[in-house]
């Protein structure tokens, strides 16, 4: 396969456009809008092999439905009709077995391990583009029996994946990131994690795309496939211009699933719409990116500024930032931090960056990465939920070697789209 389109410019998209290229194919990147200003770009940048767990397991619509009325609504699905995220409802619980929440987490191990050694790589030449950092992260409790609750996850995450984890006790967790109140319960330190700046490896990987030779064109949405004996013949975009190639991988994110029909396949990927505020110059400085487990808040540091991120809510595709769950974030980020999140003095609104963005959401938690089955020249790279930022170079490579029948560097069958169909 010479000639390959991509759809769709967040992280997946630009790392596969990146590794066909240097595998020597012509590539052309499709993006609607800019490169990186979807899903990839306002969250919390944490490259976290420890997530091997996906969100479906035994208990967790018991878990959801907690998390639905306390932590102010941290997850919510808003009743109302919305065929498409019924049925991944239904789809989603099927999977809350023991057997489908281990297979989950291994297929989910692979990419993650495979996408930290290529960070690391990437890193070596771009550190300083990217504020990559390697502080780990730290999942902090308030709640003592949340926190003992968590153990045997961690020892089961030690065991099974071979995961570096430290435990914290009461103040011990506040001594290792003084940024922290004392009086927290404890923290559970995964020092292999690391984070980086979102927006800023976004643009790093638009440098590398030109210095590729990569096409791209940015405000150019694909709305229609024509399928030919072969499989995918031709793109039209939203202005009439058509696109023609050897193969295509759809790279769309969240709504990858707009395609679905034509593509005469189910893809089962809703939005999982989260929140985030940055505050540049914050007052508050940690060094290391926490989860407050208790609201299910994250913070990262960056450089000048810190940001506030969370929330998964099913309201389908909809970007706004409503002004109570900005609020919410900043109250959990008050909660647990010493000093002040803005710096004396400040108005506050000016210095904060607001945003929305829709996390690809699959049923199982399971990316998927496949060609399909009626159109073999099309490979789909959607489903990185949670984990696009840890993933995506490795669900990247695999949708690349696909595309160009090479051994894949990890096994590719928890991935196929069939799974669905
Ligand atoms: C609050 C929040 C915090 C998060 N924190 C983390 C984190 O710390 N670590 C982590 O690993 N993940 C995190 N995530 C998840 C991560 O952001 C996503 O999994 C990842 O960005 C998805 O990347 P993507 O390339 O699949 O999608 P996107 O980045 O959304 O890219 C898809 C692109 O396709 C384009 N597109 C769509 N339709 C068309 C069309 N018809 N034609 C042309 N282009 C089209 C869109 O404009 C978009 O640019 C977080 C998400 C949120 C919301």
């Amino acid at each position: 396969m010479n000639d390959v389109i991509v759809v769709g410019g967040g992280v997946v998209g630009c790392w596969t456009a990146l590794h066909l290229a240097q595998a020597g194919c012509k590539v052309t990147l499709l993006e609607r809008d800019s490169i990186g200003r979807g899903a990839s770009y306002g969250n919390c940048g944490y490259v976290s092999p420890s997530h091997v767990h996906p969100l479906s397991g035994p208990g967790a619509i018991k878990h959801a439905l907690e998390m639905m009325v306390r932590s102010g609504g941290a997850l919510s699905v808003p009743p109302r009709w919305d065929p498409s995220l019924w049925r991944w409802l239904m789809r989603f619980r099927k999977h809350c077995s023991g057997k489908a929440f281990e297979q989950g987490s291994r297929a989910r191990h692979a990419l993650l391990r495979s996408a930290r050694a290529l960070y690391t790589d990437f890193a070596e030449q771009h550190a300083d583009s990217l504020q990559w950092r390697t502080a780990g992260l730290m999942m902090v409790y308030r709640s003592p029996d949340r926190f003992e609750a968590y153990a045997s996850a961690a020892e089961q995450l030690q065991r099974d994946f071979g995961l570096q984890i430290n435990r914290y006790d009461g103040d011990n967790v506040s001594e290792v990131e003084p940024a922290l109140q004392s009086g927290l319960a404890g923290g559970w330190h995964f020092p292999d994690d690391a984070h980086l700046h979102p927006g800023q490896l976004m643009q790093q990987l638009r440098k590398q795309l030109d210095a590729c030779g990569v096409e791209v064109r940015e405000s150019c949405g694909v709305d229609r496939f024509v399928m030919g004996a072969g499989g995918l013949s031709q793109i039209h975009s939203d202005s009439g211009e058509s696109f023609s190639a050897d193969g295509f991988v759809i790279a769309a994110g969240a709504e990858t699933s707009r395609f679905a029909k034509s593509l005469g396949c189910k893809i089962p990927v809703v939005p999982g719409k989260g929140f985030s505020v940055t505050i540049h110059g914050a007052a508050s400085r940690p060094t290391i990116p926490m989860i407050f487990e208790d609201d299910h808040v994250a913070v990262t540091p960056l450089d000048g500024a810190l940001r506030i991120g969370s929330t998964m809510q099913f309201v389908g595709y909809d970007r706004s930032v409503p002004e109570h769950r900005i609020e919410l974030l900043k109250r959990s980020a008050k909660l647990h931090l010493r000093d002040p999140i803005h710096a004396a003095g400040e108005a506050g609104q000016e210095q904060e960056e607001r945003w929305s963005g829709w996390r690809p959401m699959s049923p199982d938690g399971i990316p998927i990465i496949s060609r399909l089955p009626k159109a073999r020249n099309v490979c789909l790279a959607t489903g990185n939920g949670m984990i696009g930022i840890a993933c995506g170079p490795a669900t990247a490579k695999l949708a690349a070697e696909l595309m160009l029948d090479q051994t894949p560097h990890v096994d590719p069958e928890p991935y196929r789209v069939a799974r669905f169909n």
